[in-house]
């Protein structure tokens, strides 16, 4: 058990270092900002929207490994997705990382779930889900910046 929590916490490394869909978005017809005042996380993401599915998305800002990781893992888990298959992922990600998720059938999120550790720390769980809160406001068209407080 301690050398897969050893791999998900390289992962979440590797994601804080190199991350993946990480500038400006040429194109891009939704923007949306998030923060997190808690740890200081800022991001702004931006997606390019046909016909309802999302068929580019990226992010920008500067937030802490566990924001910065989620982003990344975020951004490539919703590529090619529709809005609605993003939002229901937006609430199995929330019940994965709020330890919500026992009662229902499970559902795989893949890369995702290495964010998962994030339930045993509180003020973790708005660093991993500020990228997922600014994802809702961008497809909402949300013109008010995001904050998790
Ligand atoms: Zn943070």
């Amino acid at each position: 058990m301690s050398e897969l929590r050893d791999l998900y916490q390289e992962l979440i490394v590797d994601h804080y270092r190199r991350p993946h869909n990480y500038g400006p978005l040429v194109g891009a017809n939704r923007h949306a900002e998030g923060f997190n005042p808690l740890c200081g996380d800022r991001l702004t993401l931006s997606l390019n929207v046909v016909d309802g599915m999302i068929k580019e998305l990226r992010f920008e800002g500067v937030g802490c490994a566990i924001s910065t990781a989620s982003a990344s893992l975020m951004t490539d888990a919703l590529k090619g997705k529709t809005e609605a298959q993003a939002e229901a992922m937006f609430q199995h990600f929330q019940a994965l990382v709020t330890g919500t998720d026992k009662a229902e059938a499970p559902v795989s999120l893949g890369k995702l779930e290495v964010l998962a550790g994030v339930r045993e720390f509180p003020v973790r769980v708005k660093c991993a889900t500020l990228a997922w809160h600014t994802l809702l406001a961008a497809l909402h068209s949300v013109k008010q910046p995001v904050s998790t407080e």
